[in-house]
């Protein structure tokens, strides 16, 4: 299978008991059948050299790399934060459920790791903000038609001005 990033070849590699895809010789991207990045998201997960290896490797994701297809059924891959570990932005085929990670995110993925609870608070701190940013809006928009129909009520007291001609 062809990487999606760089096109090299990729190898499979167990990263105890699970195989994942890695890009040895290119990005170092790795990839993820559905379901396997779940199996290896959480510090205590998997072993072995391989993986250490692909732990090793540098953070080297370029923001603004194009959309990349996916290797499995070349459909475009979505672009978006992990679920369990925020900051990181995957690419996700939605067809298959695959994940393809670039070089260093499963180590930040790993150590980001929430659980349940902390992904709750975290949701809830996100949905907090944009209340807020909701808020503010309407005051705006309040503040708006109050200095609106404060201009409204001015232009009127002068009209009735010019008409009773005092
Ligand atoms: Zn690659
Ligand atoms: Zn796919």
């Amino acid at each position: 299978m062809k990487c999606p990033v760089c096109q090299k070849e990729m190898v499979a590699e167990n990263f105890g008991g699970v195989n994942i895809d890695v890009c040895k010789a290119g990005c170092k991207g790795l990839w993820f059948d559905w379901m396997e990045l779940a199996k290896l998201d959480e510090k205590n997960e998997g072993l072995g050299a391989a993986l250490q290896e692909a732990l090793s490797y540098e953070r080297a994701n370029d923001e603004n790399r194009s959309q990349v297809k996916c290797p499995k059924c070349s459909l475009p891959m979505h672009v978006h934060k992990y679920e369990s570990a925020k900051e990181v932005n995957i690419d996700e085929c939605y067809q298959y459920g695959g994940f393809f990670l670039d070089s260093g995110e499963l180590k930040i993925i790993r150590e980001n790791f929430m659980d349940e609870a902390e992904r709750d608070a975290y949701t809830q701190k996100l949905l907090d903000s944009s209340a807020e940013f909701k808020n503010e809006q309407v005051n705006l928009e309040k503040e708006k038609s109050r200095t609106e129909a404060v201009r409204n009520f001015t232009k009127f007291l002068r009209v009735s001005y010019y008409i009773t001609g005092k």
